[in-house]
């Protein structure tokens, strides 16, 4: 699903590079739950843009799906990320004005998804997540909790290929944390959903099938936990 052959990061600064990533080359299958694990500034989070069509490579090759991202014009790009990729954010990134149901459906919108189609969507979405009664609710009216489900919620409406999500729980009590990684591992072993996410925590990484240890912008370790 995801080949990465020589992935480098730098900023230049007066001639001088400073390295973020440097010779990343692995791969991804479809299935796998991945945990991008590493001090703070490993790169974690300029690896899992980059992955995500976020950020772009100084060098070397992507490849998404069979598509070689980094030729693809920006239009082409954002098709791809539109249809196959579900991003969370770790500071949740909801839109203030929008109601939960609004927020959830704003992928479909892009997508040109159909009116009655995208009311079922996120009516179903919405009942999974035990959310209908706080549909007309603002993101400032629910937990940091709830807050995360309605921006996986919105991540899953538009069926993506892969979930990747930059240290989902890093906001949440363990509670919560757990109800997501619980989550993930359901939508894991029970659809098929390929997961990629940064964390800092040994518990949610223990979710996972595998393990990317990152250290100074290089893969340090790369562990199977199956
Ligand atoms: P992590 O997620 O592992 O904490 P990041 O990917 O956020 O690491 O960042 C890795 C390093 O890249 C950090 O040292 C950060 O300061 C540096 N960095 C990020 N963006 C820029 C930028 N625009 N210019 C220079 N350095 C940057
Ligand atoms: P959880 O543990 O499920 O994340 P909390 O204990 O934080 O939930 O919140 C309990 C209830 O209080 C929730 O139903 C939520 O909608 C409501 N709530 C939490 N924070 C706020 C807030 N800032 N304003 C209004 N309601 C809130």
């Amino acid at each position: 699903m995801i080949e990465l052959k020589n992935i480098e990061k730098y900023y230049a600064n007066k001639g001088v590079k400073s390295y973020i990533l440097r010779h990343i080359t692995t791969s991804i299958k479809q299935g796998e739950f991945v945990s991008i694990m590493g001090p703070s500034g490993a790169g974690k989070s300029t690896l899992l843009n980059i992955l995500g069509m976020l950020e772009e490579p100084t060098y070397g090759d992507y490849e998404f799906m069979g598509e070689n991202v980094l030729s693809l014009n920006e239009r082409k790009r954002i098709d791809l990320y539109r249809s196959h990729i579900g991003f969370v954010f770790q500071a949740y990134h909801l839109i203030d004005e929008m109601t939960v149901a609004e927020n959830i459906e704003a992928p479909l919108l892009y997508k040109k998804i159909g009116s009655a189609e995208r009311k079922s969507r996120v009516a179903d979405i919405l009942d999974r997540f035990s959310m209908v009664a706080k549909r007309d609710l603002f993101p400032n009216q629910l937990s940091g909790g709830q807050q995360q489900l309605v921006g996986i919620a919105r991540a899953l409406v538009a069926q993506p290929s892969i979930i990747l999500a930059d240290e989902p729980t890093g906001n949440l009590q363990s509670v919560q944390a757990i109800q997501i990684m619980e989550l993930f591992k359901r939508l894991n072993e029970e659809e098929g959903m390929t997961i990629i996410q940064v964390t800092h925590s040994e518990i949610n990484a223990g979710y996972g099938s595998r393990i990317l240890h990152l250290l100074d912008g290089i893969i340090k370790e790369d562990v199977n936990l199956k």
